[in-house]
């Protein structure tokens, strides 16, 4: 790939500020025209109404992100060294994870935040999945899947480009191996010292919830002797944490049957032999508990993204709200709510709100005992407040 500048971006009088904070996103209603020929997932300049140069990036006029910026630095080419330095930082801003015998999978790229915009990298041992979800990062495909191979040396790369925003990006749905040795059906990973199987190639997202690892780790002081719920369990990583813990007796409830029997697999390799699998919608499961007076006293509440944009943050506020409802009158008396949203478009401000009004609904008083966050594999650029989507809260009901 030669990735020579394919045109100019002028943007609108008065529209410059973004790029010139290093925001990486040119939205299409902040651009004036474009000049030269160039094809959506080319190179392009980006220039003020006044011709001064802003920055440099890639092109999709299919998107309402019309320019992803790479670069700051006129004299900056894009070229398969900028990918492999690019590359290189994210994999040093990791060191310490990939030093840690406990944690053997993590994100390795968290695409605007690592200053690669599109780009997904995940750690599963000696495997990575990458997701290409732009037409820019596409292009340039073979650069980065050999300086990925050069720089962390994996069995293999496995791509999980299957996801609804590539065709947004009008390019299709994509998955297989790109390079290397095809995974096994589970590939055995640690996280926190506990044994958990994934499947890279049919799993949620690239396999896992990486970005809960963290959160994990803080259930775990609340977990001894516990009767715990796991809801939204996927396939079990909060249940076998608890269970390590100390958990008394672990419930796990999904709607996903292949995520349970891998749960169940998860449990039985690190020791655990008896739990409880419902496979089912978790609001009627929970008002069936509700029903028959069952209790516990630690609930974990972590829902799929039920915002996928600001139009649907009132209907997903509801959904949340009647869950964590539902949670607080499972709890016993000083019982725990580990609640967690993964849409950015709600805000930890709002999730907040919508948590004092389903203890309010409930009639429960409640404390915050601790606030939670994506782990610092899926860091947050201080330029792209955008990548902040994970956030959480640690209540316990009086
Ligand atoms: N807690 C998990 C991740 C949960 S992801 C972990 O730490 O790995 C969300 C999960 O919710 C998915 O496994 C999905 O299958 C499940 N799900 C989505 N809607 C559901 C519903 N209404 N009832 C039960 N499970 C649901």
């Amino acid at each position: 790939m030669d990735g020579h500048v394919n045109g100019t971006v002028v943007l609108k009088q008065g529209r410059a500020k973004p790029a010139l904070q290093r925001h990486p996103w040119v939205f299409s209603g902040a651009i004036e025209r474009i000049e030269g020929a160039p094809t959506d997932g080319d190179i392009v300049d980006v220039r003020d109404a006044g011709n001064n140069w802003l920055a440099r990036g890639y092109l999709n006029r299919q998107s309402q992100i019309v320019v992803r910026l790479l670069t700051w630095h006129q004299d900056q080419a894009i070229d398969a060294d900028f990918w492999r330095r690019r590359l290189a930082q994210a994999v040093s801003g990791r060191h310490r994870l990939a030093g840690d015998p406990s944690t053997t999978a993590y994100r390795l790229v968290h695409a605007e935040s690592d200053y690669l915009p599109g780009l997904v990298v995940d750690r599963y041992g000696d495997w990575l999945a990458v997701q290409f979800l732009t037409q820019g990062v596409e292009r340039w495909r073979a650069e980065i899947v050999s300086a990925l191979v050069s720089l962390v040396t994996p069995k293999g790369v496995y791509e999980r480009s299957d996801v609804d925003v590539r065709e947004r990006e009008g390019l299709p749905q994509r998955r297989g191996l790109v390079w290397g040795e095809e995974p096994p059906e589970h590939i055995e990973i640690v996280e926190n010292g506990h044994r958990l199987p994934v499947d890279i190639r049919e799993g949620q997202k690239t396999g896992a919830y990486l970005d809960q690892r963290e959160n994990r780790a803080r259930l775990a002081p609340f977990c001894l002797g516990a009767d715990v719920l796991d809801a939204f369990s996927y396939t079990g990583a909060f249940a076998v944490a608890a269970a390590a813990a100390g958990a008394e007796r672990v419930t796990l409830v999904d709607s996903s049957g292949p995520a349970l029997d891998l749960a169940r697999r998860a449990m039985a390799l690190n020791g655990y032999q008896r739990a409880d699998y419902v496979e089912g919608d978790v609001f009627s499961v929970l008002r069936k508990y509700r029903a028959e007076r069952r209790t516990f006293n630690v609930i974990v509440v972590d829902p799929p993204k039920l915002a996928a944009s600001s139009r649907e943050v009132e209907r997903a506020s509801r959904a949340y709200k009647d869950v964590n409802l539902l949670a607080f009158q499972l709890l016993q008396p000083g019982g725990i709510l580990f609640t967690t949203s993964c849409s950015g478009a709600v805000s930890a401000d709002l999730f907040q709100k919508i948590i004092f009004g389903a203890a309010l609904d409930a009639g429960r008083e409640a404390q915050i005992v601790g606030w939670l966050s994506q782990g610092s594999d899926h860091p947050v650029a201080l330029t792209f407040p955008e990548g902040l989507y994970l956030k959480g809260l640690i209540c316990r009901a009086l």
